[in-house]
């Protein structure tokens, strides 16, 4: 699948439900889903006009959602369902679980990034340390007790330096980040239930493991 470049709020309206792309706006009342009349609609001239979808298509629309949520490509988003189903466990918990520990989601759940394509950006600009050194792969997983930071020479930077400033942040428990020094750990892995996402990953194992 070639990479998405059109708007972000018509990938929201074609799966029927927020998708947090756009940061503090997600959270406003701007959001596209927040003001539309009629309620929410799938994008395009036949929107409304398509058919029940079958049992299949409610998979196929669980994996384009999950995938749209974390920013990810269908081929890197196979090989983590291929990843997870060698480990032991619930086949589908693991598969989030790996996908939830990438380092750009990471930054994203830290509160460094407001979105996670955001977050995926500074990673690429190496802008983000993992232990001290300069880690420019947002797919990098990260480890129980790795430290992840704002590089030293950066925090000057526009939202690094707000984000210092301020004394709002909140993260699931496996984090911990500190906004003074814009450095935070990796506490535990993340368990299934640490996920606060609206996703039936049954539905993607059933998909892939046809
Ligand atoms: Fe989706 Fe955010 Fe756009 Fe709302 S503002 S439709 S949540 S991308």
């Amino acid at each position: 699948m070639a990479k998405y470049t059109g708007s972000d709020c018509r990938l929201c309206r074609r799966e029927g439900t927020k998708l947090f792309l756009k940061g503090d706006r997600c959270y406003s009342p701007k959001c596209a889903l927040e003001h539309r009349k009629g309620g929410i609609t799938p994008p395009g001239q036949h929107g409304l006009s398509r058919k029940k979808v079958s049992g299949y298509g409610v998979q196929l629309r669980e994996k384009q959602k999950t995938k749209r949520i974390y920013g990810i490509l269908e081929k890197q988003f196979h090989k983590y369902y291929e990843k997870a189903d060698k480990m032991r466990g619930v086949t589908g918990e693991n598969m989030l679980i790996l996908i939830e520990r990438r380092l750009d989601n990471v930054v994203y759940r830290m509160g460094i990034g407001a979105s996670r394509a955001q977050s995926r950006q500074m990673v690429n600009h190496s802008l983000i340390t993992v232990n001290g050194k300069t880690v420019n792969i947002p797919s990098y997983l990260v480890k129980v007790g790795d430290v992840i930071a704002v590089k030293e020479n950066k925090k000057e930077r526009v939202p690094f330096a707000e984000l210092a400033a301020s004394k709002e942040n909140t993260m699931p428990k496996w984090l911990e980040f500190t906004n003074s020094t814009l450095t935070g750990k990796v506490l535990a892995l993340p368990m299934r239930e640490d996920i606060d996402l609206n996703i039936a990953e049954h539905l993607i194992v059933e998909l892939y493991s046809k």
